[in-house]
Parts: structure tokens; C-alpha cells; sequence
């Protein structure tokens, strides 16, 4: 039975698969407690569960997701200890997110084992048919294989992420990570992993040990795994997707995009305002700017206020998400340039959080100026809205890169943010025919892969026949 949040339309249709009761097993899924991990771990539930499996989400107590909106699904918390280093949340610094994740690795560790085993003791061994854990929780592969449970992982970043990450740990020292403008090298490609640049690594973290390290447990758990789950589709992807089968010599399945088999998604921790649904339909086709930085990502002042003067400058409507806190020592919109909002008028809405997927979607979006968070530029693609990368950390510089030089269907704002150089931008893409020709051919081939006889359509029957067989050996 479809659950309030997942209404059919023509893919689910498609997707209906009719497991007789007497083969209806459970999956345990563990999302990572932030909401570009939770938004796909809780659509792949759903996915699955529309393929006849019982769910249960283990989740920590931060960021805790809304049990109401899964009737159909069973929720247990566990202890993550993080009150322990309460002044630390929320997170202030883009550094932080690596520090978290680790401390998670830890602090879950005991209450993770025990929930796991209550729930295996709850509902007998044979019938739960695997665990899906996000690929960040390396910790949880030791405690499945100590239970005798398959874990599969759900990896929320593109594959291409995953090999560029691979490289990272035999990067000489510090060094890449540690390159300024200065240096020579700074925009030439790196010879490990050709399609990012010096400057991109350079990006990715101010903590290159901790990232290697992270890096490194990620990896080597998702290689011991028993299967790995993508949150991406085929026809974007190829070439990355053949080596990841050559590199990990588990199944692949790469099933994405997960929000696209049901209507916008319910799972989002802030409040959506869908009051600017309404403000864009008064707005002319492809004519409006959408601008987010995603649930972690911060900025500085001084990049705020050149973001606010190259919106002002380029001429174009704009919806902008201005998260508070994205910009540190502010609570929202104080650092604002003086007198922008009255100069801007009803040209401009603000909004803290925004319907995201819905925005995308509505004709009047011309343009997503993006942190390039995985889910944000698959959100984008899926709607042919060509975008505009400003990358902060992680693997949003490798997206951002893939979307400028590798598929061509938005333009990277290399150094930064400079008023000038953001209002060519924004001309450029707003005008640019080609690259939105090209978004939306990917556009097409999302719809077609998620077809009956689709690439992801295929991949996500050989997933349940897949989890299916670890049903059966244990019967
Ligand atoms: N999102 C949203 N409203 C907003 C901004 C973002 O609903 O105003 C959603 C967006 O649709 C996406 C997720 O939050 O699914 C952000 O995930 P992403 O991987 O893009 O970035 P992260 O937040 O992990 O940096």
C-alpha cells in the first residue's frame, strides 16, 4: 500500500513488485543524521518498501527524522552521546562536519550494537533480510559482520566522488591540500585523478588528515561490504561506474534518482516556506535565479555581501535560501549590503528554507546557483535547470568540476565570490542554448532510465533479487 508521502505517478506504477507475504522481509537501514544523507537513505526505504520489504530506521537522536511522516515504517533511536560536546551544535564551521562524523564512529558504536541485536532478537534471524547502512557509518560493517547480517551501503555522494576520494589518501603529505593561488601548480590538474584540479583539492578540507583517514575507513568498509547502492543513474555515470566494478569487487547497483520515483520528498528537518510556489508562478518561464547552499555548507560575510551585489546587479528575479547561521556571527540577514532589500523590491524573495525539488521544477527556475551537494545537482539535472557551482567543501568540488568541464551543463565560479564575476556568470548561463540543451538531454535519459527495461529500472530489480537471496540462505 502506497503511503501518504508516496502518491503514484508513471514510475512507481512501474515499479510495483508483488512479493507474496510468505517472502515479505525486513531491511534495517542507518542513515548518517544530516539531511543530504537522510533525504535518499529515507527515499531508498521507501523504494524498497513499495518492492514488499518491511522497513525499520535506525536513526541517532540528532536530527532525528519526523516519524510521522512514515507511518508505513518502524523508528528506533539510539544514544550518539553528541550532548557530550553540546557546544558544538549546530555545526559552525565546514571543518566540523569531519569531526562529527567521526565522533559518531564512536559514540554509536555500543548502542548501535544493542539495538541491532534487539531487533535481530525481536524479529528472528531469518527474517531480516540485510542492513543498509550510509557508507560514512564505516563502524557498523564490524558490528554486522559480528552479528552475521549482510550490510549493503548506501553511498549519497556520485561514484565519481568515491574514485576521486580514492586518490586522496596517497597524495604526497599535505601538500595538495595546503596549495594557495600562489603556487605554480595551483590550476594545473591533479596527474592522480586528472578531471579535478590543485586548486579543487584544496577545497575539499582544511583537516587533510582527518580526511584521509575518514577517507581511508570509508573505503576499505565499503570494499568488505556486501553490496554498494548509488544514488545516481547510469547514463551520467558510466564511465566511473565500470571502474568502481573493476575496483570494489562487490555488486554495484546504481538505482538514482531516488526523489524521482515519488513527489517531493517529506523528509526535510526545516520547514519548508512554499509560499514562494506561488511568487514564482507569477514570474515569466526560465527567468529566475534559485540560489542555496545546502543544510551544512557556511560562507563569510564579505562572500554574502558580494553574492547580494552581484543578485542586485545581474537584473534577473531571484529566490534566495539564506539559511540562518550559513554565514557565521549572523543570525540571518543582518550582513545584508544597506538598503539592498528595498532596492531589490519584489524582484527578490528570501527565504530560509525552500521546497527545493518544487522550485526546481517550476518553469519560471532558469538558473541553480549551487553549493553542488550530490542531491542538489541531481535535483537540478532532473529538471534541466543548468547551474552555477560554488563548491565549499568535500565532495562538492568534484561535482562541481563534472558539471563544468566533464558533462558541460553549468559554469564554475573557480575563485570564489566576486560581484563581477557572478554577474557574468549568470548571464552566461541564463543565455547559454547549448548547455541548457545539454541538461535537458540528461533531463530525458533520467525519465527513460527509470522506465520499465531502464538502466535503473534493471538495477533495482537486480537489488531485490539480490537482498532476496540473502533471504533465502538464511531460511
Ligand atoms: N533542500 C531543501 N530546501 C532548501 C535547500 C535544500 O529542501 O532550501 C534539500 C535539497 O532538496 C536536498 C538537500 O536539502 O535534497 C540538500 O542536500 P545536498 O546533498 O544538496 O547538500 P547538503 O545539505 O548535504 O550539503
Amino acid at each position: 500500500m502506497p503511503s501518504p508521502n508516496m502518491e503514484t505517478n508513471g514510475s512507481d506504477t512501474n515499479l510495483r513488485h508483488t512479493q507474496s507475504p510468505a517472502i515479505r522481509r525486513r531491511i534495517i537501514l542507518f542513515p548518517m543524521p544530516f539531511q543530504g544523507h537522510i533525504n535518499p537513505m529515507l527515499q531508498l526505504a521507501n523504494i524498497l518498501h513499495t518492492q514488499g520489504f518491511e522497513i525499520t530506521i535506525i536513526h541517532t537522536e540528532y536530527n532525528s527524522p519526523n516519524h510521522s511522516n512514515y507511518p508505513h515504517f518502524t523508528f528506533n533511536s539510539i544514544s550518539d552521546r553528541l550532548s557530550e560536546i553540546e557546544n558544538h551544535l549546530p555545526m559552525k564551521a565546514n571543518a566540523e562536519a569531519l569531526y562529527f562524523v567521526k565522533y559518531l564512529n564512536i559514540s554509536c558504536v555500543d548502542p548501535f550494537r544493542g539495538c541491532l541485536a534487539g531487533l535481530l532478537e525481536k524479529y528472528g534471524e531469518g527474517s531480516i533480510g540485510c542492513l543498509i547502512t550510509d557508507a560514512g557509518f564505516y563502524f557498523t560493517q564490524a558490528v554486522a559482520e559480528s552479528l552475521k547480517l549482510p550490510r549493503m551501503v548506501l553511498r549519497t555522494s556520485s561514484v565519481s566522488c568515491v574514485l576521486a576520494w580514492g586518490v586522496l589518501p596517497f597524495f604526497p603529505e599535505n601538500n595538495y591540500f595546503n596549495l594557495t593561488k600562489e603556487d605554480p601548480n595551483y590550476e594545473s590538474s591533479a596527474p592522480e585523478f586528472p578531471v579535478i584540479k590543485f586548486k579543487d583539492v584544496a577545497k575539499m578540507t582544511t583537516n587533510p588528515d582527518g580526511m584521509r583517514n575518514y577517507v581511508t575507513n570509508m573505503i576499505s568498509h565499503m570494499k568488505a561490504s556486501s553490496g554498494l547502492i548509488w544514488n545516481t543513474f547510469k547514463e551520467l555515470e558510466e564511465p566511473s561506474l565500470e571502474t568502481i566494478v573493476q575496483q570494489f569487487s562487490v555488486p554495484s547497483f546504481a538505482l538514482g534518482p531516488f526523489h524521482k520515483y515519488f513527489p517531493a520528498s517529506s523528509s526535510s528537518l526545516i520547514e519548508q516556506d512554499k509560499t514562494v510556489l506561488q511568487w514564482l508562478d507569477t514570474q515569466s518561464p526560465k527567468s529566475v535565479i534559485y540560489i542555496s547552499f545546502g543544510s551544512i555548507a557556511h560562507i563569510t560575510e564579505s562572500e554574502f555581501q558580494e553574492i547580494a551585489h552581484g543578485l542586485a546587479n545581474s537584473g534577473f528575479p531571484f529566490l534566495w535560501v539564506v539559511r540562518p547561521g550559513i554565514v557565521s556571527c549572523s543570525n540571518w540577514l543582518e550582513s545584508l549590503p544597506e538598503k539592498f532589500l528595498e532596492s531589490v523590491g519584489d524582484r527578490g524573495r528570501i527565504v530560509k528554507w525552500a521546497p527545493q525539488q518544487e522550485v526546481l521544477a517550476n518553469p519560471a527556475t532558469g538558473c541553480f546557483w549551487t553549493h553542488c551537494g550530490w542531491n542538489s545537482t541531481l535535483e537540478s539535472i532532473c529538471e534541466g535547470v543548468p547551474m552555477i557551482c560554488s563548491p565549499c567543501f568535500g565532495d562538492q568540488p568534484i561535482d562541481a568540476r563534472y558539471v563544468s568541464d566533464v558533462w558541460k551543463i553549468g559554469v564554475y565560479l573557480e575563485d570564489g565570490f566576486d560581484r563581477v564575476e557572478i554577474k557574468m556568470a549568470i548571464k552566461r548561463v541564463m543565455m547559454d542554448e547549448e548547455m541548457r540543451e545539454r541538461i535537458n538531454s540528461f533531463k530525458e535519459k533520467v525519465n527513460s532510465s527509470l522506465e520499465e527495461g531502464g538502466s535503473s529500472h534493471q538495477s533495482l530489480k537486480r537489488l531485490v533479487d539480490y537482498i532476496l537471496s540473502f533471504c533465502n540462505d538464511t531460511q
